[in-house]
């Protein structure tokens, strides 16, 4: 039986609805018939299948506006890390202070002196918004930024190391996330990696040993996630410097993370400082702007003006170049550093770092009665005590205690698991996804990083179970 299409709206009769009309005024002509004849197209093959299909103008009107809704929203949007991991690369990394995030802002819609010296009306160096005060914070000669960590190591070895040898330990030839692998980053910069040493242990005579006329750079990288223990040996920033510059050799470090803050004085674990770097002879040292900096994804270079100068003439300096938006979150960020003691106030990654237990398990008690009650009797909720992971390259061990809400599934044994995944999937659907971590048959959400919990709470009643 052919089907009856005759009594479908025109495209000009769906316009001339106010609500269409308004969508028009909202999205142009253009896009919104073209959202109307994709619903009624839709509609004719619904039909063509199912003739019976029910219909009306109403729900045609309601079809267009949430499809036009629907792409005008952005894919890339805030959601709450409950998962633990502080520092977590798929959820962002670390997130800007208020003051980094409005110097973003202001020179978004707007021309800025980026590479303009206001002084001397010349064309000046966009490092120049960050360079006197990394050196400052730093102790370094001379500081550049580029694109990413991974993009200031690949600089380094490209710039000093091309068709030269580069002395690595066993012990440090990382992969990080996967992509992020030393061997592979040292070939596609044009350095050829010489290995000392073993995986657990590499003496000062593997590295002197392994100097030749073709060495160009002695390197050390931080090993970020992972530990060697047990029998176990290295050599120090200080003594591979000292071995270097006796040959005449530039030595560099990946630092990885890298921070500006004796983190012991915070309460958490010792990490190397940048500033301990420089002192202990480092010609270059490189570390991330968006991991324990705390500021947005860069790659900074620290390190002799020399050297620095030689990186920034690298053409593909210009190729890895960062962005007016990173710069100005870059530079406020940078800023904190000069009142260390606000640090944990203003900074969010270190103020979330150091949140005390007993504030996250306090949030924990006012959150139980509202996810009970928006919970019903789908699955049960507690308060249990857990460890957060600072994440990014730190050490995936359980230092930070915290506090989470662990949400089982009514349903046990047989459909455990799907009845699991609904519950997750039914966070992660929320206006503002809300991402947990699954561990020993329940929905974990560790509170250590929900500040604005009265979003979290407004939104609950949403929740579709
Ligand atoms: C994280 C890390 C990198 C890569 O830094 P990105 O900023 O993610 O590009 C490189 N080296 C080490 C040791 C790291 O920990």
């Amino acid at each position: 039986m052919k089907t009856d299409f005759s009594a479908l709206p025109s495209v000009d009769l769906m316009l001339a609805q106010p609500a269409l009309t308004a969508l028009r005024d909202r999205y142009g002509h253009s896009a919104t018939v073209a959202t109307i004849r994709q619903v009624l197209t839709d509609l004719r093959t619904e039909l063509k299948a199912a003739p019976d299909t029910p219909w009306n103008l109403q729900q045609l009107i309601g079809r267009c506006e949430g499809r036009m809704a629907a792409s005008a929203a952005g894919s890339l949007r805030p959601v709450f890390n409950l998962t633990g991991t502080v520092l977590h690369t798929n959820l962002g990394r670390a997130l800007l202070s208020p003051q980094a995030a409005a110097a973003v802002d202001a020179v978004m819609e707007t021309a800025s002196n980026l590479e303009f010296d206001l002084a001397k009306a010349a064309r000046g160096d966009r490092d120049d918004h960050i360079d006197r005060l990394i050196c400052e914070l730093t102790g370094a000669e001379a500081a550049t930024v580029v694109n990413n960590n991974a993009a200031a190591v690949f600089l380094l070895l490209n710039t000093l190391a091309m068709r030269k040898q580069v002395i690595v330990s066993r012990g440090e030839l990382i992969e990080i996330g996967g992509a992020f692998r030393i061997p592979d980053i040292m070939a596609r910069a044009g350095a050829k990696l010489i290995e000392v040493g073993t995986t657990n242990r590499t003496h000062p005579r593997d590295y002197s040993e392994a100097i030749t006329p073709r060495t160009g750079l002695l390197m050390k990288i931080h090993p970020s996630n992972y530990a060697i223990q047990g029998f176990t040996s290295g050599v120090s920033e200080a003594d591979v410097a000292k071995l270097a510059h006796a040959h005449d050799l530039p030595f560099a470090v990946d630092l990885g993370s890298g921070t500006l803050v004796d983190f012991t004085t915070l309460g958490l674990p010792r990490e190397r400082t940048v500033q301990e770097a420089i002192a202990d002879g480092a010609d270059l040292v490189t570390f991330s702007g968006d991991k324990l900096l705390g500021g947005p994804q860069a790659g900074i270079l620290v390190g002799r003006k020399e050297l620095i100068a030689r990186i920034k003439r690298n053409p593909l300096k210009r190729a890895l170049r960062v962005d007016k938006m990173t710069m100005a979150a870059l530079e406020a960020t940078l800023r904190h550093y000069r009142y260390p003691e606000l640090l944990t106030r203003d900074m969010p990654t270190l103020r979330l770092l150091t949140r005390p237990a007993g504030e996250i398990r306090a949030l924990a008690e006012r959150l139980l009665p509202q996810l009970g009650q928006a919970l019903q009797d789908h699955a049960q909720v507690e308060i249990r005590a857990c460890h957060s992971q600072i994440g990014s390259g730190s050490l995936p061990v359980d230092v930070l205690p915290s506090a989470c809400l662990a949400i089982t599934p009514r349903v046990q044994g047989r459909g455990a698991g799907t009845a699991m995944n609904k519950l997750a999937n039914a966070f992660r659907a929320l206006p503002r996804p809300v991402i947990g971590r699954i561990e020993e048959g329940a929905l974990l959400l560790d509170l250590r990083c929900l500040e604005d919990d009265a979003t979290f709470s407004s939104q609950l009643k949403e929740l579709q179970l």
